[in-house]
């Protein structure tokens, strides 16, 4: 049986907990997908490393397109492309692990149906787990997961001014 996890909170480490996740699951030989739910706009660690990564497939919202606009409309129709791509990795099968990282903010805008993202969730082939991440996840989303973590802020570095670290933040 997969899992449901949810990273939410507004504390530093939701995408850092779902990539070490996937660093795990890669160790034991499972393929893995990611769909960032971003603008593509800032190349990250992350992606480079993906790029250099067998079993490890990522793809970023948005990606082909231009982003210069802020066209409601065309972050909508990215948020739906990459929702596309999430279900057939999901519903696939090859990859045991799907990471839909920043998904709730693409529920938040309304881009995408909270219902949609439940009846696939619940539909998934067996063995397949999910990793969904985001500030504010929805409590339908919240019921529906195995798992909930919620990271908390004590302290971060930008409430002292200081910038997002390379390799550290992104
Ligand atoms: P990370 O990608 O480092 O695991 P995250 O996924 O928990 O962070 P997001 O809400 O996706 O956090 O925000 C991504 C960026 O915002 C990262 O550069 C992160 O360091 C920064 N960040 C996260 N939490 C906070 C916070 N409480 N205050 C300021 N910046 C934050
Ligand atoms: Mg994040």
């Amino acid at each position: 049986m997969g899992q449901i996890l949810v990273y939410t909170g507004q504390g530093k480490g939701k995408t850092t907990a779902a990539l070490g996740l996937a660093f795990r699951a890669l160790g034991r030989g499972h393929k893995v997908g990611v769909v960032q739910f971003i603008k593509g706009k800032w190349m990250t660690g992350e992606r480079h490393q993906a790029a250099r990564t067998e079993g490890l497939d990522f793809y970023v919202m948005g990606e082909g397109f231009t982003w210069e606009s802020e066209d409601l409309t065309r972050d909508q129709k990215a948020a739906q492309k990459a929702w596309e791509k999430s279900q057939e990795m999901i519903n696939g099968g090859a990859h045991q692990v799907v990471i839909l990282d920043e998904i709730t903010y693409a529920i938040h805008y309304n881009w995408l149906a909270l219902d949609d993202i439940l009846q696939t969730l619940a539909a998934r082939p067996e063995g397949i787990s999910v990793v969904l991440t985001g500030r504010h996840a929805p409590q339908g989303l919240m019921d529906a997961a195995d798992c909930v973590t919620e990271m908390n802020k004590v302290k971060h570095p930008y409430d002292h001014g200081q910038k997002a670290l390379i390799g550290v933040d992104f």
